[in-house]
C-alpha cells in the first residue's frame, strides 16, 4: 500500500464533489477519478468516500430511491430533486432562513434537527420539449 498515492486519490475524490454543484453519486465520483488513476476501483471510491464523511468534510445524501449522494456542503440546507433528470440542486439559504424563522416562533420546544427535500422539474428539463415515445 502506497499511502501517497492513496491521498492523491482521496484528493481526487475531494475535488471533484467540491467542484461540483449538483451533489454527484459514487459512481458519477468513480468514472472521473479513473480518468485521472485508471486503475482504481469502485471500492477504493467508496472506501475514501466513508473517510471523508467521518471526517466531516462531506455529507452523504440517502433520500432518494437510487443512489446516495455526495454533498460538498455539511451545514444544513434543502435541496430540491428533479423527478425527470434526477438532478439534487441546493436550496437557496434565504428559503431555509424564512421556514427556521417561523419554525422557532411556532414550535413548542427546541428544534434539533430537520431536513426537507422539494420535488419538482428542474427548468432545465421544462426547457427540453416532451419526447413522445419515451414514457
Ligand atoms: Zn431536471
Ligand atoms: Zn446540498
Amino acid at each position: 500500500m502506497n499511502a501517497t498515492k492513496n491521498s492523491k486519490k482521496r484528493d481526487a475524490v475531494r475535488a471533484f464533489i467540491m467542484n461540483s454543484s449538483t451533489h454527484p453519486t459514487a459512481d458519477e465520483i468513480y468514472s472521473h477519478v479513473k480518468t485521472e488513476f485508471p486503475k482504481v476501483s469502485l471500492g477504493t471510491v467508496y472506501r475514501n468516500l466513508n473517510q471523508l464523511e467521518e471526517a466531516g468534510e462531506i455529507k452523504r445524501l440517502s433520500f432518494t430511491d437510487g443512489p446516495d449522494h455526495y454533498d460538498r456542503d455539511t451545514s444544513i440546507h434543502y435541496h430540491y430533486i428533479c423527478r425527470k433528470c434526477g438532478r439534487i440542486y441546493d436550496m437557496p439559504s434565504g428559503v431555509k432562513e424564512a421556514i427556521v424563522n417561523a419554525v422557532k416562533s411556532g414550535a413548542p420546544g427546541t428544534v434539533e434537527s430537520h431536513d426537507l427535500v422539494f420535488y419538482g422539474v428542474c427548468s432545465e428539463c421544462l426547457k427540453k420539449p416532451e419526447i413522445k415515445d419515451k414514457v
